[in-house]
């Protein structure tokens, strides 16, 4: 049997390629709405969106057509140089989360990393040493650069790149006490996901966000919010932390900020600006060049003008519904989690096989941890197509386990 152009492409880019993914055995290469095509012409049903980045749907010409125009104008000068969609794209990114100033990342690790060195410095004004610590989560997703692989809460993904940046210590999500009993006064902040994404969609309780931000109040430490795959209107909210009027001295958003174009973005109060980084202390060749910074700008443009944020809080209740209902069906599922479009179906066991079989019948799913299937779909989903989703999934549930 002659090998399908498919095969080929996959077995070139295993030759090519560092095998740091175990991937779907699958050539993607257009994209409509919520749907995805691969190079044979197959149609696949998109509950994944990039791993919620393409919040507005795949080939949005509004989006492109910003793009374009931008590309036609100038694509990079440098951050030595002032340049109109950045300054833009700043006054809208303060607006929609109420921080006071920002930096533009191309990734979501690298903004990560400002936050850490922006948290450093201003212990380091605070009281002149350089030996601050920072407690982070267990079962934290922070990124894969050394700092934020430093706060991420997940020994396997840690452990073969040890020495990490020094003092993070680890407590537990929404156990107060356990962040309570490790700060000292070396402590300089202290950093979560409002919604922990990779490490199985466990969201924080507003009780358990007002009490680390009142310690950090008092002890004057800095919270660093991570929003980088809750933010951006998934739960409901532009930014998950609004819900519980908790806000961090720090936030960092990637992901869906750019709309699939490459970009992340640190954000801080007027008082940690006015006390941490300064002239020198970081920069970026590329970040929010201005085709990065177009991108945001038609993403923010877009996301008011098709009201995403309204779509996410009339469909999300739904979702939530079916998956309920999944799991009163199935006893396998032990445990629904999430707000809006970022949920979990918890199993009691590997959900892999399930994902493997819903995907061969055209419906792209994500895992979070082995054992919890993730729903991060484009924010512009409608009721259907969650009857779709959840019919194709319950037909995935039982076949050959592998
Ligand atoms: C994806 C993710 C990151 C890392 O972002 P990259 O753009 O992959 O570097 C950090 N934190 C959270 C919560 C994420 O989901």
């Amino acid at each position: 049997m002659s090998q399908s152009l498919m095969q080929e492409y996959i077995e070139e880019a295993e030759k090519a390629l560092l095998h740091t993914y175990n991937r779907y055995q699958i050539v993607l290469d257009k994209g409509e709405g919520i749907h995805l095509y691969d190079i044979e012409g197959k149609k696949y049903l998109d509950f994944v969106s990039g791993i919620g980045v393409f919040a507005l749907g795949y080939h949005n010409t509004a989006y492109n057509d910003a793009l374009k125009e931008q590309i036609e104008n100038v694509i990079h000068t440098s951050n030595y140089f002032y340049n109109v969609p950045a300054i833009e794209a700043a006054k809208k990114i303060k607006k929609i989360s109420g921080m006071d100033r920002v930096f533009f990342t191309n990734s979501g690790a690298e903004a990560v990393e400002g936050a850490i060195k922006a948290a450093r410095k201003y212990a380091f004004l605070r009281d002149g040493n350089a030996d601050h610590e920072i407690i982070a989560m267990e079962h934290s997703f922070h990124g894969r650069t050394m700092g934020a692989l430093s706060v991420t809460g997940n020994p396997k993904y840690r452990e073969a790149f040890e020495p990490m940046i020094g003092n993070i210590k680890f407590a537990y999500m929404n156990d107060f006490d356990s962040v309570k009993n490790l700060v000292t006064e070396k402590t300089c902040a202290v950093i979560f996901e409002t919604v922990q994404g990779e490490g199985g969609i466990y969201p924080a309780t507003g009780e358990f966000m007002e009490q680390v931000k009142n310690l950090c109040e008092e002890k004057d430490i800095l919270l660093i919010l991570d929003e980088i795959q809750c933010g951006m209107g998934r739960t409901g909210t532009m930014y998950t932390w609004q819900k519980y009027g908790v806000k961090p001295d720090i936030m960092v958003t990637a992901k869906a900020l750019g709309g699939g174009f490459p970009v992340g973005a640190f954000l801080m109060t007027e008082h940690v600006a006015a006390h941490s980084l300064t002239s020198g202390d970081h920069g970026t060749t590329y970040g929010g060049n201005p085709l990065a910074a177009s991108a945001i700008n038609k993403v923010l443009d877009l996301f008011e003008e098709n009201h995403i944020i309204e779509n996410v809080n009339s469909v999300s209740p739904y979702l939530e519904e079916k998956l309920e209902e999944l799991k009163e069906k199935y006893d396998f599922i032990k445990e629904r989690r999430g707000i809006g479009l970022l949920q979990g179906l918890e199993c009691t066991k590997p959900v892999g096989d399930i994902i493997g079989r819903a995907l061969e019948k055209g419906l792209i799913l994500i895992n979070a941890g082995t054992h919890v299937i993730r729903f991060v779909p484009p924010l512009i989903i409608t009721k259907g197509d969650i009857d779709e989703m959840i019919s194709i999934l319950e037909s995935s549930l039982y076949g050959e386990e592998s």
